[in-house]
């Protein structure tokens, strides 16, 4: 069998390089995307190689259009093809805002790199997996986005940040759609709350919220791990769900129960 390719955005560290793992114990190479930390995406690319794969790292922001098409032109230069697209890359708010104080800087940071850098990205990574011949499994290819329990669940105090993610879940009902019937399925993975960088500044808070309160928001009372995520890309990626498109994985703990 041919050795798959995927391309992950932001695989430099956090849930991308979690996925970057996962991938690479799956067979996959790896085009590891990341916008400023070299030597975060030189450490990733080390950890796919443990992994038993290869990979190249490029950087790239995936807000900016000619990035984007430097993405996939050397992804496809080096690999041949794309056989996944995990649109991971994100940021938070750089700061937390009250929604009535909340800027337009901030919005336009968020809306670029988390909803307009997937949307075209996605455009993009589409149009050559069309040219591609079906593999194995008779597909394409496959686009997974990565968005957040922040698509159903406001804060007030980033509602940017849950307003662009709502728009991704739709970003991704709509590929689904148009590429159902072209042998490219879509996927949205929903995390909760995850260890990373992003959520290191909230870690006092999420302790409390998870562990040390009586009952905790979470059925599962533990912090996710990138490789949480990483393990569903991998079922995504090993083609675990082929009659399933625009079809979304709650990877959360079970955050997303509603209890009395
Ligand atoms: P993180 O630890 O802050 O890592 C962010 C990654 O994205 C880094 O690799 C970073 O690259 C890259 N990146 C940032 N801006 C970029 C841009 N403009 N273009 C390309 N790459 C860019 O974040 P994370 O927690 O792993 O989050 C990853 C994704 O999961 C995000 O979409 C986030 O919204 C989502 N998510 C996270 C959580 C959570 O609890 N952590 C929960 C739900 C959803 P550099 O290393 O070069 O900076």
């Amino acid at each position: 069998m041919a050795q798959k390719s995927a391309l992950v955005t932001g695989a430099s560290r956090g849930i991308g390089r979690g996925i970057a793992i996962e991938l690479a114990h799956a067979g996959y190479r790896v085009a590891i995307n990341y916008a400023g930390n070299a030597a975060a995406a030189a450490e990733a690319l080390k950890l796919v190689q443990e992994a038993g794969s290869d990979g190249f790292i490029v950087q790239g922001d995936v807000s900016v259009a000619a990035d984007r098409e430097r993405l996939v032109a050397e992804t496809v230069a080096n690999f041949g093809r794309i056989d996944i697209l995990v649109n991971n890359a994100g940021v938070a708010p750089n700061v937390r805002a009250d929604l009535l104080d909340a800027g337009e800087e901030s919005f336009d940071r968020l809306f670029n790199i988390n909803l307009k850098g997937p949307f075209f990205l996605s455009q993009l990574a589409s149009k050559q997996m069309l040219k591609q011949e079906k593999d194995e499994e008779g597909f394409r290819g496959r686009i997974v986005n990565i968005t957040s329990i922040s698509v159903y669940t406001s804060s007030i105090n980033r509602g940017d940040y849950c307003m662009v993610k709502a728009g991704l879940a739709m970003m991704t009902k709509l590929f689904a759609e148009r590429l159902g019937n072209e042998d490219i399925n879509v996927y949205e993975i929903r995390p909760g709350v995850i260890a990373t960088d992003m959520t290191g500044g909230v870690k006092e808070k999420y302790d409390k919220l998870i562990i040390e309160d009586e009952r905790g928001i979470t059925p599962i009372r533990r912090w996710g791990k990138p490789e949480d995520i990483g393990k569903a890309v991998r079922a995504i990626a090993e083609d675990r769900f082929p009659f399933s498109t625009g079809a979304c994985f709650d990877v959360d703990g079970g955050f997303h129960l509603h209890r009395l």
